[in-house]
């Protein structure tokens, strides 16, 4: 054992919710030991998904539309991609920077940070394991934000032409044929990615639409233009399975039409991810993980061993930064004393594709099967100045109100900037709002928020953008 350390709190995992537990028991005056294995802080979100994907995301959207501003009259020069620059650009001036920050946010706050991978050892002791060594961390309290990593298909070859999240966006070579198997969130994120650095994408959905969790009219105008920019999406298929060979990957489908064959340069497979619930020392605690690995926790964030708290993807769905980041502000609050509680309305969804596709609340199909009587206002943004002037006017804005109470129990935005623009939704659901107090704020002009607000109006009747018929 080369050091042994004693913290009040010790956080184990920095991603988004990691860090933010452990800095706000720092700024609530605990001493806080931040443990992980990565050699930066930020975790999954910050290094290898959210933000490189944001940063790729950007240029995919500045390559499709500056194409399409030729119909406007502004031409550019076919744009040409130069893949070691954009990795510099993405891997030092964004994640970087963003890294290099949080590790500055430590150092002013006195939080320790130590590198190495973090295992359980007794209630009260975590025996960290990194380049330096062993050391033993012992602790007051202890908050897991261990998250979660990619789902495998255990029937599949181990070959690095099959790539995970992690490795799509590493750009380790642009593959002229792309299967991706799962029409969920990375699968249609990082499909926009390699279509724009100028894969031949194929998507592989096994339910029936893209994007289960959304409402089909939702994700409707996102595939319409999705097929434009893939070479081919199949929903209702499942990849039975791979077998590399030298020069290609052979690939087999099964869907309505019976099996096919493919050749494929790279696969990747998007299907979901799993809880970190092995290899940091669960069993050496006593806590309780459920039957599919996700620690179970009550609304304080504490699990059955009292000084024990769990935060993020280790607690369950939906797997989310911004909910990983809530909760771990309320774990560390609770273990301050404070009368914090994960007690929100609702956790927004959002999907950085192009449109891009965002809710929250309750979705239009959840709400039918739950029985829900609710009146509907949808905003055609081909309606909207805003949109127009972008050249944007496929998407729509759709908020549900309670029949009952009037109020907003759910908002799905589909639109260039659908993720910035439901955070107004958001609020209004925390807040209780109705149609009329949604109608009743001054949007700015010309916006695309104020789609949210006319969505609102065609509910309380006093739309003017739209003609209504009398309700
Ligand atoms: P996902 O759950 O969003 O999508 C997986 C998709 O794969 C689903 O549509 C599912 O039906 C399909 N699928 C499952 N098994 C399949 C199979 N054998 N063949 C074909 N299709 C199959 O999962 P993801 O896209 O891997 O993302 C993982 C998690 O990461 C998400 O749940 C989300 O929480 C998080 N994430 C969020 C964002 C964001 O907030 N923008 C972006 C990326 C990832």
């Amino acid at each position: 054992m080369s050091q042994s350390h004693h913290a009040d709190v010790v956080v184990l995992g920095a991603g988004p919710g990691g860090y933010a537990a452990a800095f706000r028991a720092a700024d609530l005056g605990k001493k806080v030991i931040l443990i992980d294995k990565g050699k930066t802080l930020g975790g999954v979100c910050l290094n290898r998904g959210c933000i490189p994907s944001k940063a790729l995301l950007h240029l995919a959207r500045v390559k499709s539309e500056s194409s399409e501003v030729q119909n406007f009259g502004l031409t550019f020069p076919e744009p040409e991609w130069n893949l070691e620059k954009v990795k510099e650009w993405k891997n030092k001036r964004v994640v970087g920077r963003l890294t290099k920050g949080i590790a500055a946010l430590a150092k002013a706050r006195k939080v320790e940070v130590i590198t190495g991978s973090g295992v359980f050892t007794s209630p009260s002791t975590i025996e960290v394991t990194g380049d330096d060594g062993v050391s033993e961390v012992s602790f007051e309290d202890a908050i897991i934000a261990v998250g979660s990593h990619p789902t495998k298909i255990p029937s599949f070859p181990e070959d690095p032409r099959i790539m995970n999240s992690t490795t799509a966006l590493d750009l380790d070579g642009i593959p002229e044929e792309l299967l991706i198997i799962g029409g969920g969130y990375i699968g249609l994120e990082m499909g926009t990615i390699y279509s724009a650095l100028g894969s031949n994408v194929r998507v592989v959905e096994f339910m029936p639409h893209l994007l289960p969790g959304a409402d089909p009219d939702v994700v409707k105008p996102l595939e319409q233009r999705l097929k434009k920019d893939f070479k081919e999406i199949r929903t209702g298929t499942k990849v039975q399975g791979i077998v590399p060979h030298d020069n290609h990957l052979e690939v087999t489908l099964e869907g309505s039409k019976g099996e096919e064959k493919l050749k494929v340069d790279k696969v990747l497979v998007a299907v979901g991810r799993r809880p970190n619930t092995h290899g940091s020392g669960f069993e050496n605690i006593g806590i309780d993980i459920d039957e599919r690995g996700f620690i179970k926790v009550d609304a304080q964030r504490q699990t059955n061993v009292p000084h024990i708290y769990a935060i993020g993807d280790i607690t369950g769905d939906p797997m989310l930064a911004h909910k990983a980041t809530y909760e771990g502000k309320v774990a560390a609050e609770v273990i301050c004393g404070e009368p914090a509680a994960f007690d929100v309305t609702v956790i927004p969804a959002v999907i950085f594709t192009d449109p891009e596709i965002a809710w929250a609340g309750l979705t239009e199909t959840q709400a039918k099967e739950q029985g829900i009587e609710y009146d509907k206002g949808v905003f055609p943004w081909s309606a909207s100045g805003r949109a127009l002037a972008l050249g944007r006017t496929e998407g729509f804005s759709k908020a549900l109100f309670d029949k009952e109470s009037g109020k907003l129990i759910g908002m799905s935005i589909v639109g260039t900037y659908a993720g910035d623009l439901i955070a107004e939704a958001v609020l209004a659901m925390e807040m209780g709002a109705d149609a009329e107090d949604i109608s009743l704020i001054i949007h700015p002009h010309p916006s695309l928020s104020e789609s949210v607000g006319n969505a609102a109006e065609i509910v309380a009747g006093s739309i003017t953008d739209l003609f209504a018929p009398k309700r």
